[in-house]
């Protein structure tokens, strides 16, 4: 499992700003506590915030004439940067210049040239309260019975992997895990005993996933969903495989289980290559269509 925070790591910040003296007093400022990434124009800046998800951006609201107030707005609007504060740095002291910066959705505003205390004091503020907010969002993406991350989290870390794949040109491998015979697992032991058998089958499965990639979720009730960026499709089999051999493994008792006693898994393949024309949904239904194969073969199986 791998949710991404950064509540122990260093926090990132990004300076878009074509002024060298300003972008050498923001490095020094956080030498010691943050990283700083830099870009000179606002083009640069975007695909920058884009990429590299800072926790802040310090944006100058003017390069060469533009109006760095769109630039906000613009941040706004994309899905991916939506939730990056931006604090604004103006050598424009008018009063309706800080209003309009707060309407473009900046959250703070500073007058250049930049004072050392007040630029360090802004800044740490904005971070202790994205620290705050990371943290959740991190809650809000696990579930609470498997503390694996939820179907919550893999729409939108399908979503985000989707974007890279196409841009980074690789595939991605999606399994689709189904608990056979379930309900008749409740049915026998009763529902505390089945929230205990989700337990030990996602950590199970979180167990047997190798590459820190990988990315294991509760879609749903009785079905896990992993996401596997950057694996062809014989590898994905490989890893399926191993994941319904190592439920077997496990031997819980299933009496309802008709063909074999225990529990087993049955689980649906698919592999594709994004590129622009191509949507998640598409790799999702080609997971669906496999796991739905394997349950109408006869289950306890592996379909790709
Ligand atoms: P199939 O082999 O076709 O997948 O059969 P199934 O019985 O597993 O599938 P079905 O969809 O009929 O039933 C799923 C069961 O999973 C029913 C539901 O009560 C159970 N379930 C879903 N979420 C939970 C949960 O959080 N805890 C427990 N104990 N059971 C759950
Ligand atoms: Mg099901
Ligand atoms: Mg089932």
């Amino acid at each position: 499992m791998n949710i991404d925070n950064n509540i122990t790591d260093k926090p990132t910040i990004l300076a878009i700003d074509d002024n060298a003296s300003s972008f050498d007093q923001i490095s020094n400022t956080f030498r010691d506590s943050a990283s700083i990434l830099s870009a000179v124009n606002y083009q640069n800046g975007v695909e920058i915030a884009e990429n590299e998800q800072p926790d802040l951006i310090l944006l100058n609201d003017t390069i060469k004439d533009s109006d760095g107030l769109e630039v906000c707005l613009a941040l706004q609007k994309r899905p991916e940067t939506r939730e990056i504060p931006v604090i604004i740095m103006s050598n424009n002291s008018d009063t309706s210049n800080e209003a309009r910066s707060i309407n473009a959705g900046a959250v703070d505003f500073i007058f250049k040239p930049l004072d050392e205390n007040i630029l360090k004091a802004r800044v740490e503020n904005q971070l202790r309260h994205k620290t705050k907010l990371d943290f959740l969002k991190t809650l809000s993406s696990i579930d609470a019975l498997t503390e694996i991350p939820n179907r919550r989290f893999f729409d939108e870390r399908l979503d985000q992997e989707w974007k890279r794949a196409t841009r980074e040109r690789y595939s991605i491998s999606l399994l689709m895990i189904d608990i056979d015979h379930f309900k008749s697992y409740n049915d026998t032991y009763g529902h505390l005993q089945g929230d205990e058998c989700l337990k030990i089958v996602a950590r199970n499965l979180s167990q047997n996933l190798w590459r820190s990639s990988d990315i294991i979720t509760r879609y749903g009730g009785e079905e896990f969903a992993v996401i596997l960026p950057g694996t062809p499709s014989y590898s994905a089999l490989n890893v399926a495989k191993r994941l319904w051999e190592s439920i077997s493994a496990l031997e819980i008792e299933h009496s309802g289980s008709l063909s074999v006693g225990y529990l087993t898994v049955s689980i649906g393949v698919a592999t594709l290559s994004p590129n622009e024309k191509t949507k998640p949904h598409q790799l999702i239904e080609l997971a669906d269509k496999n796991l739905y194969k394997s349950k109408t073969d006869g289950r306890n199986r592996v379909t790709g």
